[in-house]
């Protein structure tokens, strides 16, 4: 296999025992870079060549010099473009970031930089992080490399196209309503959305801010519990980061799922579900049983609430943060305004794409006087059902196991003329962010076409360490996470 093909921890073990050079890993990545990204679109910035050389070079020497080296020291990894980088271009997909260039790093990219972040560049993204299928950014969409007819999900579609491809290592997504697990889902790859406060948002352009949350996109449950430790942790920068130790994710790669209780939710079953897809999802809960799982049902009845829910929470909070986009501030400013309200006006009419206007209208309708009580609240209320129902059944099971996409990836603009469509690919995943839990999505088979699908675990708050432990188990008795779709 290709070293950009390779999990992490892999090359790693590799440059410890000097089988090959961080500088040979970041040249066959730069490789992979220039052959396919002419026929994915994956990234929107990209780091010279010359630095991602340097970078690894630089981990290359340390190690010969006898000093201890970070596994992801020097590894080329990639930033969806929802992240600050100081002094390089952060757009989130939207034309009205064009040219910003922030001046400092999100904590994320900062922890990264502290463990000799080597980034490859920046990944394209649906504007502002809302869709499902990354055709929503403004820099044009981004193909899957499983099938280039196909969308490779999204919003995080930029950073799970350019890993699945070998263009880097692994990258980090962000997660409002499914935005790491679906990516990874429709890439095969492993997508790990944390509990909502385990890591910072700070320096992560807001979408959802009681939603976002930014996680990882990695090739296995491993290079996802190291990448996971590196970013996680408190923020005095964040004042919703939560304040607890960060575990050793790592120790958290053994066990097994004997004796292990398994909930499988009765609102889930048949809920648009695609035929192929059960079928599948079938097949690997005989595999979990095989493991000595147990499967158990559980109940969520809010559950049939959770996408109108989170259609009311996540645009109104994104008309809310997304007020600051101004034409004043930041990025794109209209060239056609006579006065100042023009300035407004116009800037945000030429920046925003029909997407991000809409949620704006969506949102703005539902926090107006008069409304707020019949939507924004009465969401808020279910809301909180639907974090009681997930409390009441983790009572009675250690996670939950599901699909993390009713269909597989979909073809390129087959969903974009009816939003509603589009919105219910979230179905399986958005019910996880409204009740602020961990979830997380692995390589889970294989349509007869040869189309990945995610099965997605879910666990209480703060315990990644079991969606870690149930994706290590599976990986044990099944080789999907070893596929690479054809460059
Ligand atoms: N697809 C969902 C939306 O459009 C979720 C996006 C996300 O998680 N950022 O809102």
């Amino acid at each position: 296999m290709n070293p950009c093909e390779q999990p992490l921890h892999v090359l790693h073990q590799m440059r410890t025992t000097g089988e090959i050079s961080t500088e040979e890993i970041a040249k066959s990545v730069l490789a992979r870079i220039q052959q396919a990204e002419p026929k994915l679109h994956a990234y929107l910035a990209m780091t010279d060549e010359k630095t991602v050389l340097e970078n690894a070079r630089k981990a290359d020497k340390k190690r010969t010099s006898g000093e201890v080296v970070h596994p992801l020291e020097g590894m080329p990894i990639t930033l969806k473009d929802i992240f600050c980088t100081q002094g390089m271009e952060t757009t989130c997909g939207s034309k009205m970031l064009k040219g910003f260039v922030p001046p400092y790093d999100a904590t994320v990219v900062e922890k990264l930089k502290h463990q000799g972040l080597n980034l490859t560049g920046k990944t394209n993204m649906d504007e502002f992080a809302m869709g499902s299928s990354t055709e929503n950014s403004a820099y044009g969409p981004t193909k899957n490399p499983w099938d280039t007819s196909r969308v490779p999900g999204g919003s995080s579609g930029g950073t799970a196209a350019a890993v699945a491809a070998g263009m880097a290592l692994a990258g980090l997504g962000t997660d409002t309503g499914g935005s790491i697990r679906q990516p990874a889902s429709f890439t095969s790859l492993v997508g790990l959305k944390p509990t909502y406060g385990r890591v910072s948002r700070y320096g992560m352009i807001a979408f959802a801010s009681s939603l976002d949350q930014g996680g990882v996109l990695t090739r296995d449950a491993e290079d996802a519990a190291l990448l996971l430790g590196a970013i996680a942790g408190h923020d005095p920068r964040d004042s919703t980061s939560a304040d607890r130790p960060v575990p050793d994710y790592t120790q958290a790669l053994q066990g097994d799922l004997k004796g292990v209780r398994l909930g499988l939710v009765k609102q889930f079953q048949g809920a648009g579900l695609d035929k192929e897809v059960e079928d599948h999802f079938q097949a690997n809960l005989n595999e979990l049983q095989g493991l000595g799982a147990e499967v158990v049902e559980v109940s969520l009845p809010a559950l049939e609430y959770a996408l109108a829910v989170y259609y009311i929470l996540a645009p109104s909070e994104a008309s809310s943060n997304l007020g600051r986009f101004d034409g004043i501030r930041y990025g794109l400013r209209s060239k056609h305004a006579e006065d100042l309200s023009q300035v407004y006006q116009k800037s945000r009419e030429e920046g925003f794409g029909p997407e991000v206007k809409r949620r704006i209208m969506l949102g703005t309708f539902a926090l107006s006087a008069g409304y707020y009580d019949a939507y924004y609240n009465k969401a808020l209320n279910v809301r909180r059902m639907l974090s009681a129902d997930f409390n009441r059944a983790f009572q009675q099971v250690s996670m939950i196991v599901c699909p993390t996409s009713p269909v597989p990836p979909f073809k390129l603009g087959e969903r974009l003329s009816d939003p509603l469509q589009m919105y219910l690919v979230d179905s399986y995943t958005l019910p996880v962010n409204l009740a602020g839990l961990p979830g997380m999505s692995i390589p889970g088979g294989f349509t007869k076409g040869g189309l990945p699908l995610g099965l997605q675990f879910i666990a209480p708050a703060f315990q990644e360490e079991k969606l870690l432990q149930a994706a290590h188990g599976f990986q044990q008795v099944t080789d999907y996470h070893l596929r690479r779709p054809v460059m």
